[in-house]
This record gives structure tokens, C-alpha cells and sequence, in this order.
């Protein structure tokens, strides 16, 4: 028992100390090696090659966003065409069409960025591939059946005044999703040596973010056995988005705190955020287009859920695409100054 306590003590010194940077413990933040001469930069250590190295941008992860997000255009506008020939197909020819809706962005996604992945810009693509297995199976494995057996929350949500369920999404559904896609990569790589850059933190987030938005979106579509070749495939675009979206905010978050020092309320800050966003657009995915009194027939619009979610994704792109930009031209120019 005394020496438990013994334990528990030296664990709290330890913990009290740690701020201070010991002189035992002079280790890079990113490779972990030992530095006799270490480099500061937000109150965090780095060897001379990661020092420079974390500001750097890395071009494939926005150009493939960008073509994925373009994509969506080509993408509605072929099943747009599809349900004009064939309006009433099958069940198994509805799920494959869902299933494409689904896999092209999502998958392709994946392909498109791990081919890009050289090995010079320190992330590791079996490690991104691994995020979006990981993120797939939360949300298969964890999310789902909370939301939907545990909590039942669909039955209850759609029994309940709109207000309610605003409020329900926002402060349940949303913070849910941004939290898990949060922990995913918090626990997972965000410590180890493949996060070298800022830009790792939308990278990886949105690998993860990618995994659970098809899984949730796939599973909704199964369970229904097919939605219609339109509108059912806009409206699992449409519930998608905000996970997406999630994914990017957090991802901004993770990454700028991984090389600075930030006060203890910027990461459950940023998941706020990020669960705030993703709840409104689940919200406003559904509730513009009033889906949920006949899910798999075409007699509502699936377009205004639809263009306010790709909106929102796009701005989020933008605003992350802008913000480490700054953020990163910023740390630039300090690295310069001090020669
Ligand atoms: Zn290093």
C-alpha cells in the first residue's frame, strides 16, 4: 500500500514538473530524439529537421479535396440521368446505385490521396488507410448501434417538435460524431512521428471522418433496402456531408495543437465547434427537405438539404484551406526571422 502511494505521488510530480521541460527529457515533439540543443516553437521542443519541417503545406491533400468535391457535380448530374431512364429500379440495381453514390467519393477519396502520398511528406498512407477502416468501424460498430438501438433516437426524434430536435442534434447527434472522429485520431496517431505537419490533422481527420460518414450513410441505406436512384442518392450525399465537414474542423484543431502549446480549452473548443456544425447540417439535411415522412419514393425535394450540406462542406474547405495557410506563412516568416 506504501508503496502504491510512493507511486501515485512520484506520478503527481512527474505531472506537476512536466511543464517545465526538464533537462532529462530534452526529446523533439515529433521524432522523439534526444536533443542536446533544442529548438522552441510554442513551448514545444523539436529537433533541427521537424523545427522547419511542420509548417510545410502538402498540395495532394487540398487538390484532392477539391477534385472530390468537383466530383459531386458529375456525380449527381450521372444519377440525375440514370433516373430519368431507368425511374423504377430494382432493389439489388437501387443498392448498387447507393453503393457508388457512397464508394466513389469516399473510396476514391482514399485512393486518390494514399497514391499521392510520396513518403517526403512524412505521412504514412497505411496509416491513413487505417483511419478510415478505424473510422468505418466506430461508426458500424459503436455509434450506431448507441444512436439507433440504444438511445433509439430516430423513433424518438421524429416524435418530437422541430425545435427539439434541433436542439437534439446539435447537443447529442453532432457532439457524438465530432467527439468519436476526435478521439480517433487523438488516440491514435496524433502523437506519433507520421503527424509531422499541421496539415496532417485534416488528413487523417478526414480519412476517419470519410470511413464513418460512408458506414453511417451505407448502413442507413441497407437497412432500408435501397433508397431511390435520385433523390435516395442525394439524401445519403446529403447525410454524409456533415461528417465530412466535422472531420475538417477537427482535423484544423488537432493539428495546430499538436505543435503549439494552446490553453486547455482550445481542443474541447474546436470539438465543440465541429459537434455544433455537424448537428445543424444533420438538422437542416433533413428537416429542409422533410424526409422523413416517406424516405424512398420521390415526392419531396431532396435538393435544398442537399446544396445547404455541399455549401457548408465548401466553406469548411476553405476556411481550414485559409487558416493553415496563414497559420503556417505565419510560423514561416518567425523560423526566418530568428536566422
Ligand atoms: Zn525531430
Amino acid at each position: 500500500m506504501g508503496c502504491r502511494s510512493t507511486l501515485i505521488l512520484k506520478a503527481l510530480q512527474g505531472l506537476a514538473t512536466m511543464p517545465a521541460m526538464s533537462k532529462q527529457h530534452q526529446t523533439c515533439l515529433v521524432c522523439g530524439e534526444r536533443l542536446e540543443e533544442p529548438h522552441v516553437y510554442g513551448d514545444r521542443l523539436y529537433c533541427e529537421t521537424h523545427l522547419s519541417q511542420f509548417s510545410d503545406d502538402l498540395a495532394a491533400l487540398w487538390q484532392t479535396g477539391l477534385l472530390i468535391l468537383l466530383s459531386l457535380a458529375v456525380l449527381v448530374g450521372t444519377i440525375a440521368i440514370a433516373n430519368a431512364v431507368a425511374p423504377n429500379p430494382s432493389g439489388p440495381t437501387r443498392l448498387l446505385a447507393n453503393a457508388l453514390v457512397i464508394g466513389l467519393p469516399s473510396i476514391g477519396w482514399l485512393i486518390l490521396i494514399t497514391q499521392r502520398l510520396d513518403g517526403e511528406d512524412g505521412a504514412a498512407p497505411s496509416l491513413v488507410s487505417a483511419l478510415f477502416v478505424l473510422g468505418s468501424l466506430m461508426a458500424a460498430a459503436v455509434v450506431r448501434p448507441l444512436t439507433n438501438e440504444i438511445l433509439a433516437l430516430g423513433g424518438r426524434l421524429a416524435a418530437t417538435s422541430p425545435a427539439n430536435r434541433f436542439v437534439a442534434n446539435v447537443l447529442i447527434l453532432g457532439m457524438l460524431h465530432a467527439f468519436v472522429l476526435y478521439g480517433i485520431v487523438r488516440y491514435s496517431v496524433w502523437r506519433t512521428t507520421s503527424f509531422s505537419l499541421r496539415v496532417h490533422g485534416v488528413l487523417y481527420a478526414s480519412a476517419a471522418g470519410l470511413g464513418y460518414a460512408a458506414t453511417q450513410v451505407g448502413l442507413f441505406a441497407l437497412e432500408r433496402g435501397g433508397l431511390s436512384m435520385l433523390s435516395g442518392g442525394l439524401t445519403l450525399l446529403t447525410r454524409a456531408l456533415p461528417f465530412a465537414t466535422a472531420s475538417l474542423i477537427v482535423g484544423y484543431f488537432l493539428g495546430i495543437n499538436r505543435f503549439e502549446n494552446q490553453p486547455f480549452y482550445y481542443l474541447p473548443s474546436g470539438v465543440a465547434l465541429a459537434g455544433a456544425v455537424c448537428g445543424v447540417l444533420l438538422y437542416a439535411g433533413t428537416e429542409l427537405n422533410n424526409i422523413r415522412l416517406n424516405i424512398t419514393t420521390d415526392g419531396f425535394s431532396p435538393w435544398p438539404g442537399f446544396v445547404v450540406n455541399v455549401l457548408a462542406l465548401t466553406i469548411a474547405f476553405g476556411a481550414v484551406y485559409g487558416l493553415l495557410q496563414r497559420q503556417n506563412t505565419i510560423t514561416k516568416a518567425r523560423l526566418r526571422l530568428r536566422g
